[in-house]
């Protein structure tokens, strides 16, 4: 056990600090005390305690390519800018081939692995996308899939006339190796009826992820919040998602996403996240979360200086690279493609930790690995 620094001045702050000192969990009216404290540099001290003792001065990102097949989807949930009705203007599913070449291209270009998921569209059989994966595999044997949200899992499955057993089994035969967190949104029913009527439960979103779990899937797990939940939802969240972390252990990461309301059916009653709304958040998802390993920053959502801080407020995941963008400065010297790698790893550096490339299992890839 160590010793309870000095520097953790709150009072307040004192008796939670002990606990996280000590191993032990921190209740959840501990945690709505975190989320509201001003003492950010004392929680951050806490935060970096506990991601220091699981993860000392590393900071993981992947090399990843997203497929999202198709934004038809049946449910059209509030929330959702993706989303279209299929006819509407913008609403696209790409082909077979569309999606091949692209995998050719991520492979050819060093990508490690594949993110796929789209929406509930009512004409893709289950059958599709197990010929989705096996294709990846075939052209690229060592990519590693993340694929498919408890959601999507839920969909097949109601779709198909089949238990989700049955598709996580056809599925993981076909190549998937780990699922996203997306669906979680918040699952508390009162705020869940307003931002996603139609999605499956955070009941049933758990139930999906337990039989993940199960079948030997490790996945993640989102919240997404600024909108009209309150910071008891965000607990309750949380606590829940606790709970069968310590019954599976199947959860990896926990990646917390700010809700913007830009076109979109909901209209948050907050303004856009300040930067110690997010501090808070991460860091008390930090401690709280105690037995789920990794926290996860989106640097692209939360923006790179935020990402970089975050680092220090109990962030250990700094997502992966993207590409197709190129930032050309004035000068019109040739820089480092905003999206490269080496740009990530000179923003984790920079922070102060040890840039480590991951898939999305944790396992070391690369040249570096
Ligand atoms: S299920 Fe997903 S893709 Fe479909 S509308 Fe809801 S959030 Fe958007």
């Amino acid at each position: 056990m160590k010793k309870l620094p000095d520097t953790i001045t709150d009072a307040k702050l004192r008796p939670i600090a002990r606990k996280v000192y000590e191993g032990k969990p921190v209740s959840g009216a501990d945690a709505l005390s975190l989320l509201s404290t001003n003492s950010v540099l004392d929680l951050g001290r806490l935060a970096s305690h506990v991601r220091g003792e699981l993860h000392g001065d590393a900071a993981y990102y992947g090399v990843s390519m997203n497929l999202n097949f198709t934004n038809i989807c049946e449910l059209r949930c509030p929330l959702c800018a993706f989303s279209r009705d299929e006819g509407q203007p913008g609403a696209y599913l790409l082909t077979q081939a569309d999606m091949e070449r692209r995998v050719e291209k991520a492979a050819a270009a060093g990508v490690d692995e594949v993110h796929i998921v789209g929406g509930l569209h009512p004409a893709l059989p289950l059958s599709y996308f197990e010929e989705l994966l096996r294709s990846v595999k075939r052209i690229a044997p060592r990519m590693f899939i993340t694929a498919f949200t408890a959601v999507e899992i839920d969909y097949f499955s109601r779709r198909e006339g089949v238990s989700p057993e049955e598709v996580l089994a056809r599925l993981i035969k076909a190549g998937l190796g780990a699922m996203p967190g997306g669906g979680a949104e918040i699952f508390a029913p009162r705020v869940r009826k307003v931002i996603a009527p139609k999605k499956a439960s955070g009941t049933r979103w758990l139930h999906i992820m337990r039989l993940a779990h199960e079948a030997g899937l490790r996945t993640n797990a989102t919240m997404l919040y600024n909108h009209i939940e309150k910071p008891a939802d965000i607990v309750d969240h949380m606590s829940r998602l606790r709970s069968l972390q310590a019954e599976t252990g199947g959860f990896k990461t926990f990646v917390p996403l700010a809700y913007h309301d830009g076109n979109t059916a909901v209209r948050a009653r907050r303004r856009v996240p300040t930067g110690f709304d997010e501090i808070r958040l991460y860091a008390t998802a930090r401690v709280f979360l105690h037995n789920i390993p990794h926290i996860k920053a989106l640097w692209m959502y939360v923006g790179e200086k935020m990402a970089q801080l975050l680092l220090n407020f109990g962030v250990d995941d700094f997502s992966g690279t993207y590409s197709g963008e190129r930032v050309v400065h004035a000068a019109g010297a040739p820089t480092a493609d905003r999206g490269s790698e080496a740009y990530l790893r000179a923003l984790i550096k920079n922070a102060g930790f040890r840039p480590v490339r991951v898939n999305a299992s944790y396992e070391r890839t690369g040249r570096r690995a």
